[in-house]
């Protein structure tokens, strides 16, 4: 489901050198997004597709009690700002959200198309 066309979550790509989060970066200025755009949101300039590391800090979280079709109540998620990358909404495992400032690591997306994440140091 990530790849259906008009899907804004980001997706990701998984190879030899494991999981990378795919979005655009400006040719401009450098600022990063994850949601595709046809300029930079902050300077106009073109974007050109680009990868990110998978980890990054959690910037905001909390635990959803909203039921939405594919997720059962309650679930935690999380706004992980990616290492030299865009800031992105992702599941985290579990109904405990990650503390803020914690290190987190995208590890894919769900079978609903939302990007997974777990603590950093969890990963081995
Ligand atoms: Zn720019």
């Amino acid at each position: 489901m990530s790849t259906t066309t008009g899907d804004p979550r980001p997706r990701v790509r998984t190879g030899p050198d494991g999981v990378a989060v795919l979005g655009w970066r400006c040719t401009g200025c450098g600022y990063p997004v994850a949601q595709q755009v046809l300029t930079c949101p902050l300077c106009r300039e073109p974007v050109a597709d680009s990868a990110f590391s998978p980890e990054g800090e959690v910037w905001a979280s909390t635990c959803l009690r909203v039921r939405v079709p594919g997720h059962t109540p309650p679930y935690a998620v999380a706004y992980v700002v990616l290492d030299d990358g865009p800031r992105v909404l992702v599941r985290t495992p579990g109904d405990r959200p990650l503390p803020p400032a914690s290190r987190a690591r995208v590890t894919g997306t769900s079978e609903t198309g939302d990007l997974v994440a777990v603590p950093a140091e969890e990963e081995s």
